[in-house]
Protein backbone atom coordinates (compact mmCIF):
# COMPACT_ATOMS: atom_id res chain seq x y z
CA UNK A 1 0.00 0.00 0.00
CA UNK A 2 0.98 3.50 -0.96
CA UNK A 3 1.96 6.28 2.08
CA UNK A 4 -1.19 8.82 1.59
CA UNK A 5 -1.05 10.67 4.66
CA UNK A 6 2.08 11.37 6.23
CA UNK A 7 2.52 13.52 9.95
CA UNK A 8 5.74 14.44 11.01
CA UNK A 9 6.23 16.03 14.62
CA UNK A 10 2.42 17.45 14.59
CA UNK A 11 1.88 19.79 17.49
CA UNK A 12 -1.47 21.75 18.99
CA UNK A 13 -1.73 24.17 21.65
CA UNK A 14 -4.94 25.60 22.57
CA UNK A 15 -3.40 28.57 24.50
CA UNK A 16 -1.38 26.80 27.07
CA UNK A 17 -2.58 23.25 26.76
CA UNK A 18 -0.55 21.04 24.71
CA UNK A 19 -3.33 18.85 22.95
CA UNK A 20 -0.82 17.03 20.64
CA UNK A 21 2.78 16.72 21.60
CA UNK A 22 4.63 15.18 18.72
CA UNK A 23 2.59 13.03 16.51
CA UNK A 24 4.52 10.93 13.96
CA UNK A 25 2.46 8.96 11.82
CA UNK A 26 1.75 7.39 8.07
CA UNK A 27 -2.16 6.19 6.95
CA UNK A 28 -1.68 4.33 3.89
CA UNK A 29 -3.80 4.30 0.91
CA UNK A 30 -7.25 2.53 0.90
CA UNK A 31 -6.45 1.70 4.70
CA UNK A 32 -9.13 1.72 7.43
CA UNK A 33 -7.56 3.27 10.23
CA UNK A 34 -8.74 4.38 13.98
CA UNK A 35 -7.64 6.61 16.09
CA UNK A 36 -8.62 5.12 19.77
CA UNK A 37 -8.39 6.90 23.52
CA UNK A 38 -10.17 7.87 26.42
CA UNK A 39 -12.34 10.99 26.29
CA UNK A 40 -9.71 14.16 26.00
CA UNK A 41 -6.50 12.20 24.46
CA UNK A 42 -6.84 14.12 20.82
CA UNK A 43 -8.38 12.33 18.45
CA UNK A 44 -11.01 14.22 17.51
CA UNK A 45 -8.02 17.22 17.51
CA UNK A 46 -6.07 15.46 15.21
CA UNK A 47 -8.97 14.48 12.93
CA UNK A 48 -9.32 18.35 13.03
CA UNK A 49 -5.88 18.83 12.00
CA UNK A 50 -5.78 16.55 9.12
CA UNK A 51 -8.93 18.01 7.97
CA UNK A 52 -7.82 21.20 8.30
CA UNK A 53 -10.45 22.53 10.72
CA UNK A 54 -7.22 23.39 12.86
CA UNK A 55 -4.45 24.60 12.13
CA UNK A 56 -1.16 23.03 13.98
CA UNK A 57 1.28 24.69 16.04
CA UNK A 58 4.30 22.82 15.11
CA UNK A 59 5.22 19.71 12.59
CA UNK A 60 3.22 19.40 9.26
CA UNK A 61 0.66 17.52 7.33
CA UNK A 62 1.19 15.98 3.86
CA UNK A 63 -1.52 14.35 2.09
CA UNK A 64 -0.45 12.70 -1.47
CA UNK A 65 3.54 13.97 -0.83
CA UNK A 66 2.11 17.48 -0.50
CA UNK A 67 2.47 19.95 2.54
CA UNK A 68 -1.32 21.24 3.63
CA UNK A 69 -0.19 24.15 5.57
CA UNK A 70 -1.65 26.41 2.98
CA UNK A 71 -4.53 24.01 2.04
CA UNK A 72 -8.19 24.93 3.35
CA UNK A 73 -10.30 22.13 4.11
CA UNK A 74 -12.63 22.62 1.39
CA UNK A 75 -9.52 22.34 -1.05
CA UNK A 76 -7.81 19.24 0.40
CA UNK A 77 -9.02 15.51 -0.75
CA UNK A 78 -10.80 14.48 2.96
CA UNK A 79 -13.98 14.83 3.82
CA UNK A 80 -15.72 14.67 7.39
CA UNK A 81 -18.64 12.84 8.67
CA UNK A 82 -20.00 14.26 11.86
CA UNK A 83 -20.87 12.82 15.17
CA UNK A 84 -24.40 14.70 15.08
CA UNK A 85 -24.49 13.82 11.33
CA UNK A 86 -25.85 17.45 10.81
CA UNK A 87 -28.51 16.53 8.52
CA UNK A 88 -30.98 19.42 7.43
CA UNK A 89 -34.59 18.11 8.59
CA UNK A 90 -36.59 20.48 6.73
CA UNK A 91 -34.47 19.58 2.68
CA UNK A 92 -35.50 16.16 1.34
CA UNK A 93 -32.91 13.17 1.49
CA UNK A 94 -31.49 13.90 -1.99
CA UNK A 95 -30.92 18.14 -0.94
CA UNK A 96 -28.74 16.97 1.89
CA UNK A 97 -26.70 14.87 0.00
CA UNK A 98 -26.58 17.56 -2.63
CA UNK A 99 -25.43 19.85 -0.37
CA UNK A 100 -21.85 18.35 -0.36
CA UNK A 101 -22.01 19.78 -3.85
CA UNK A 102 -22.26 23.02 -2.80
CA UNK A 103 -18.48 23.99 -3.04
CA UNK A 104 -18.25 22.62 -6.10
CA UNK A 105 -19.04 25.36 -8.91
CA UNK A 106 -16.97 23.31 -11.33
CA UNK A 107 -19.27 20.26 -11.10
CA UNK A 108 -22.44 21.63 -13.44
CA UNK A 109 -26.11 21.52 -11.13
CA UNK A 110 -27.38 19.02 -14.43
CA UNK A 111 -25.04 16.23 -12.98
CA UNK A 112 -26.28 16.43 -9.29
CA UNK A 113 -29.29 14.56 -9.70
CA UNK A 114 -27.32 11.52 -11.19
CA UNK A 115 -24.40 12.12 -8.57
CA UNK A 116 -26.70 11.92 -5.75
CA UNK A 117 -28.81 8.71 -6.87
CA UNK A 118 -24.83 6.95 -7.38
CA UNK A 119 -23.99 7.72 -3.87
CA UNK A 120 -27.25 7.15 -2.36
CA UNK A 121 -26.84 3.52 -3.80
CA UNK A 122 -23.55 3.24 -2.37
CA UNK A 123 -24.77 3.70 1.01
CA UNK A 124 -27.71 1.22 0.17
CA UNK A 125 -30.46 4.13 0.04
CA UNK A 126 -31.71 3.73 -3.21
CA UNK A 127 -34.78 5.65 -4.49
CA UNK A 128 -34.76 7.75 -1.34
CA UNK A 129 -34.10 11.21 -2.97
CA UNK A 130 -37.31 12.57 -2.15
CA UNK A 131 -37.83 11.54 1.39
CA UNK A 132 -37.88 13.80 4.56
CA UNK A 133 -34.95 13.72 6.38
CA UNK A 134 -36.76 14.68 9.65
CA UNK A 135 -38.29 11.20 9.42
CA UNK A 136 -35.12 8.93 8.76
CA UNK A 137 -34.50 6.53 11.73
CA UNK A 138 -30.73 7.11 13.14
CA UNK A 139 -28.96 4.39 11.02
CA UNK A 140 -30.46 5.83 7.74
CA UNK A 141 -29.64 9.60 9.10
CA UNK A 142 -26.06 8.25 9.55
CA UNK A 143 -26.34 6.60 5.68
CA UNK A 144 -27.48 10.04 4.44
CA UNK A 145 -24.76 11.78 5.85
CA UNK A 146 -22.34 9.33 4.81
CA UNK A 147 -23.68 9.66 1.28
CA UNK A 148 -23.41 13.72 1.83
CA UNK A 149 -19.33 13.29 2.19
CA UNK A 150 -19.19 10.20 -0.50
CA UNK A 151 -20.62 12.33 -3.25
CA UNK A 152 -17.75 14.74 -3.67
CA UNK A 153 -15.50 10.99 -3.91
CA UNK A 154 -12.95 12.24 -1.47
CA UNK A 155 -9.87 10.22 -1.07
CA UNK A 156 -10.29 10.24 2.66
CA UNK A 157 -13.08 9.73 4.84
CA UNK A 158 -12.53 11.48 8.23
CA UNK A 159 -15.66 9.43 10.53
CA UNK A 160 -15.62 11.62 14.24
CA UNK A 161 -17.48 9.25 16.26
CA UNK A 162 -20.11 7.88 13.74
CA UNK A 163 -21.84 5.48 15.24
CA UNK A 164 -21.97 6.72 18.71
CA UNK A 165 -25.42 7.52 18.56
CA UNK A 166 -26.72 4.37 18.14
CA UNK A 167 -28.61 1.63 19.92
CA UNK A 168 -25.97 -1.33 20.82
CA UNK A 169 -27.60 -3.50 17.98
CA UNK A 170 -27.85 -1.06 14.99
CA UNK A 171 -24.24 0.16 15.93
CA UNK A 172 -22.93 -3.36 15.26
CA UNK A 173 -24.94 -3.50 11.94
CA UNK A 174 -23.45 -0.09 10.56
CA UNK A 175 -19.80 -1.07 11.75
CA UNK A 176 -20.47 -4.21 9.36
CA UNK A 177 -21.90 -1.69 6.61
CA UNK A 178 -18.94 0.78 6.97
CA UNK A 179 -16.51 -2.18 6.41
CA UNK A 180 -18.11 -2.76 3.68
CA UNK A 181 -18.55 0.41 1.91
CA UNK A 182 -14.85 0.81 2.70
CA UNK A 183 -14.08 -1.80 1.08
CA UNK A 184 -16.10 -1.35 -1.82
CA UNK A 185 -15.08 1.94 -2.64
CA UNK A 186 -11.52 1.34 -1.74
CA UNK A 187 -10.73 4.85 -0.25
CA UNK A 188 -8.82 5.47 3.31
CA UNK A 189 -10.99 5.69 6.04
CA UNK A 190 -9.79 7.44 9.76
CA UNK A 191 -12.10 6.46 12.39
CA UNK A 192 -12.10 7.87 16.01
CA UNK A 193 -13.61 6.26 18.38
CA UNK A 194 -13.02 5.62 22.29
CA UNK A 195 -14.61 1.73 21.72
CA UNK A 196 -11.96 -0.64 21.51
CA UNK A 197 -14.29 -3.25 20.68
CA UNK A 198 -15.48 -0.97 17.30
CA UNK A 199 -11.82 -0.32 16.56
CA UNK A 200 -10.83 -4.00 16.87
CA UNK A 201 -13.24 -5.05 14.65
CA UNK A 202 -13.04 -2.56 12.37
CA UNK A 203 -9.56 -1.40 11.72
CA UNK A 204 -6.61 -2.73 9.68
CA UNK A 205 -4.91 -0.43 12.01
CA UNK A 206 -5.02 1.42 15.00
CA UNK A 207 -3.18 4.16 16.99
CA UNK A 208 -4.22 4.52 20.43
CA UNK A 209 -3.62 7.78 21.90
CA UNK A 210 -3.14 8.85 25.53
CA UNK A 211 -2.62 12.50 26.52
CA UNK A 212 -2.04 13.83 23.31
CA UNK A 213 0.45 11.35 22.31
CA UNK A 214 0.16 8.29 20.37
CA UNK A 215 0.90 4.57 22.97
CA UNK A 216 1.05 2.40 19.97
CA UNK A 217 0.64 2.27 16.66
CA UNK A 218 -0.77 -1.58 15.31
CA UNK A 219 -3.01 -4.03 13.69
CA UNK A 220 -5.96 -4.97 15.85
CA UNK A 221 -4.16 -8.49 16.87
CA UNK A 222 -0.53 -7.13 17.71
CA UNK A 223 -2.14 -4.41 19.86
CA UNK A 224 -4.27 -6.74 21.41
CA UNK A 225 -1.95 -9.99 21.62
CA UNK A 226 1.36 -7.79 22.47
CA UNK A 227 0.47 -4.18 24.22
CA UNK A 228 3.79 -2.35 24.87
CA UNK A 229 2.67 -0.86 27.79
CA UNK A 230 0.51 -1.66 30.81
CA UNK A 231 -1.67 1.48 29.72
CA UNK A 232 -2.83 -0.12 26.45
CA UNK A 233 -3.20 -3.80 27.86
CA UNK A 234 -5.79 -2.10 30.30
CA UNK A 235 -7.60 -0.07 27.56
CA UNK A 236 -7.95 -2.93 25.09
CA UNK A 237 -9.78 -5.90 26.71
CA UNK A 238 -9.37 -7.39 29.88
CA UNK A 239 -5.72 -8.06 31.31
CA UNK A 240 -4.76 -9.36 34.81
CA UNK A 241 -1.57 -8.11 35.96
CA UNK A 242 0.73 -10.25 38.18
CA UNK A 243 4.00 -9.58 40.29
CA UNK A 244 7.31 -11.05 38.74
CA UNK A 245 10.86 -11.14 39.03
CA UNK A 246 13.23 -11.08 35.67
CA UNK A 247 15.62 -13.56 36.62
CA UNK A 248 17.50 -14.31 33.70
CA UNK A 249 17.46 -12.58 30.04
CA UNK A 250 20.31 -14.58 28.26
CA UNK A 251 18.66 -16.64 25.36
CA UNK A 252 15.17 -17.15 26.71
CA UNK A 253 13.81 -14.46 29.49
CA UNK A 254 13.37 -16.59 32.66
CA UNK A 255 10.44 -15.33 34.66
CA UNK A 256 9.24 -15.99 38.77
CA UNK A 257 5.51 -15.19 38.85
CA UNK A 258 3.80 -14.62 42.11
CA UNK A 259 1.82 -17.81 42.59
CA UNK A 260 2.55 -19.33 39.46
CA UNK A 261 6.68 -19.94 39.83
CA UNK A 262 9.12 -20.11 37.38
CA UNK A 263 8.92 -20.25 33.42
CA UNK A 264 10.54 -19.14 30.32
CA UNK A 265 9.55 -16.65 27.97
CA UNK A 266 11.05 -15.59 24.04
CA UNK A 267 12.17 -12.47 23.72
CA UNK A 268 9.10 -11.27 21.62
CA UNK A 269 7.41 -11.58 24.83
CA UNK A 270 8.88 -8.70 26.95
CA UNK A 271 9.45 -5.05 26.03
CA UNK A 272 12.88 -4.05 24.54
CA UNK A 273 15.85 -3.29 27.27
CA UNK A 274 14.45 -4.84 29.87
CA UNK A 275 16.35 -5.78 32.78
CA UNK A 276 17.11 -8.58 35.82
CA UNK A 277 14.91 -7.46 38.73
CA UNK A 278 10.93 -6.99 39.55
CA UNK A 279 8.85 -6.72 36.30
CA UNK A 280 4.43 -7.14 35.68
CA UNK A 281 3.26 -10.37 33.92
CA UNK A 282 -0.15 -9.84 32.06
CA UNK A 283 -2.28 -12.56 30.74
CA UNK A 284 -5.68 -12.33 29.12
CA UNK A 285 -8.72 -13.65 30.91
CA UNK A 286 -9.19 -15.45 27.80
CA UNK A 287 -6.02 -17.57 27.89
CA UNK A 288 -6.63 -18.70 31.85
CA UNK A 289 -8.75 -21.79 32.36
CA UNK A 290 -10.69 -23.34 35.03
CA UNK A 291 -9.95 -27.36 34.93
CA UNK A 292 -12.79 -29.16 35.31
CA UNK A 293 -13.15 -32.62 36.42
CA UNK A 294 -10.97 -35.41 34.29
CA UNK A 295 -8.99 -32.22 32.63
CA UNK A 296 -5.38 -31.21 32.31
CA UNK A 297 -3.66 -28.52 31.15
CA UNK A 298 -1.99 -28.34 28.49
CA UNK A 299 1.35 -26.37 29.95
CA UNK A 300 1.06 -25.60 33.30
CA UNK A 301 -1.61 -25.72 36.59
CA UNK A 302 -2.15 -24.22 39.58
CA UNK A 303 -4.32 -24.12 42.56
CA UNK A 304 -6.90 -21.42 43.15
CA UNK A 305 -10.59 -20.56 45.02
CA UNK A 306 -13.41 -19.25 42.95
CA UNK A 307 -14.06 -15.89 44.40
CA UNK A 308 -16.62 -14.23 41.76
CA UNK A 309 -19.17 -15.85 39.51
CA UNK A 310 -20.53 -14.02 36.40
CA UNK A 311 -22.62 -15.38 34.46
CA UNK A 312 -23.00 -14.31 30.70
CA UNK A 313 -25.34 -17.00 28.86
CA UNK A 314 -22.61 -17.39 26.58
CA UNK A 315 -19.71 -17.31 28.67
CA UNK A 316 -19.48 -17.35 32.63
CA UNK A 317 -16.20 -14.96 33.98
CA UNK A 318 -14.68 -16.13 37.06
CA UNK A 319 -12.48 -14.17 39.61
CA UNK A 320 -10.32 -17.01 41.50
CA UNK A 321 -7.75 -15.95 44.00
CA UNK A 322 -4.46 -17.29 43.97
CA UNK A 323 -1.87 -17.91 46.61
CA UNK A 324 0.55 -15.10 46.73
CA UNK A 325 -1.21 -13.25 43.79
CA UNK A 326 -2.44 -10.10 45.40
CA UNK A 327 -5.25 -9.63 43.33
CA UNK A 328 -8.10 -11.95 42.08
CA UNK A 329 -7.40 -13.24 38.74
CA UNK A 330 -10.38 -13.51 36.21
CA UNK A 331 -10.95 -16.18 33.35
CA UNK A 332 -13.20 -15.91 30.65
CA UNK A 333 -15.06 -19.47 30.20
CA UNK A 334 -16.90 -20.52 27.17
CA UNK A 335 -19.91 -22.12 29.09
CA UNK A 336 -19.32 -25.52 26.50
CA UNK A 337 -22.49 -28.19 26.79
CA UNK A 338 -21.78 -30.41 30.24
CA UNK A 339 -19.74 -27.96 32.13
CA UNK A 340 -20.90 -27.06 35.47
CA UNK A 341 -20.83 -23.50 36.72
CA UNK A 342 -18.95 -23.06 39.72
CA UNK A 343 -19.76 -21.51 42.60
CA UNK A 344 -18.26 -18.82 44.69
CA UNK A 345 -15.94 -20.75 47.28
CA UNK A 346 -14.89 -23.81 45.27
CA UNK A 347 -11.31 -25.13 45.23
CA UNK A 348 -10.90 -25.51 41.78
CA UNK A 349 -7.12 -25.60 39.55
CA UNK A 350 -6.58 -23.36 36.69
CA UNK A 351 -4.18 -24.02 33.74
CA UNK A 352 -2.26 -21.08 31.91
CA UNK A 353 0.40 -20.65 29.21
CA UNK A 354 3.49 -18.90 29.38
CA UNK A 355 2.95 -17.85 25.54
CA UNK A 356 0.21 -15.78 26.68
CA UNK A 357 2.10 -13.98 28.85
CA UNK A 358 2.99 -10.67 28.24
CA UNK A 359 5.83 -8.96 30.70
CA UNK A 360 5.73 -5.32 31.09
P1 LIG B 1 -13.63 13.07 23.11
O1 LIG B 1 -13.72 11.61 22.81
O2 LIG B 1 -14.13 13.41 24.49
O3 LIG B 1 -14.16 13.95 22.04
P2 LIG B 1 -10.96 13.54 22.15
O4 LIG B 1 -9.93 12.53 22.38
O5 LIG B 1 -11.58 13.61 20.81
O6 LIG B 1 -12.08 13.38 23.25
P3 LIG B 1 -10.29 16.30 21.75
O7 LIG B 1 -11.67 16.73 21.42
O8 LIG B 1 -9.33 16.18 20.64
O9 LIG B 1 -10.34 14.92 22.54
O10 LIG B 1 -9.71 17.26 22.84
C1 LIG B 1 -8.42 17.11 23.42
C2 LIG B 1 -8.22 18.14 24.50
O11 LIG B 1 -8.14 19.43 23.93
C3 LIG B 1 -9.35 18.19 25.51
O12 LIG B 1 -8.82 18.33 26.78
C4 LIG B 1 -10.16 19.38 25.10
O13 LIG B 1 -10.79 19.96 26.22
C5 LIG B 1 -9.13 20.28 24.49
N1 LIG B 1 -9.72 21.11 23.41
C6 LIG B 1 -10.29 20.64 22.28
N2 LIG B 1 -10.70 21.64 21.49
C7 LIG B 1 -10.39 22.80 22.14
C8 LIG B 1 -10.56 24.20 21.84
N3 LIG B 1 -11.11 24.61 20.70
N4 LIG B 1 -10.11 25.07 22.74
C9 LIG B 1 -9.52 24.67 23.89
N5 LIG B 1 -9.33 23.36 24.23
C10 LIG B 1 -9.76 22.44 23.37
Amino acid sequence: MTDLITLRGVQKYYGDYHALRDINLTIREGEFFSLLGPSGCGKTTLLRVIAGFEGVSGGTVMISGRDMSDVPPNKRPTNMVFQSYAIFPHLTVGQNVAFGLRTRRDIAKSQHAALVKEALHLVGLDGYENRASHAMSGGQRQRVALARALILKPKVLLLDEPLSALDKKMREHMQVELIRLQRHIGITFILVTHDQEEALVMSDRIAVMFAGEIGQLDDPETLYRRPNSRRVAEFIGKMNFLPAQVTGIDGAVTLDIAGFGVTQVPHVQVPEGAVIGPAAVGIRPETLAILFEGETASRHETTATVDEVVYYGDMTYYDVRVKDVPEPLTIAMKNLIGRPVLEVGAQTRIGWDERAIVVF
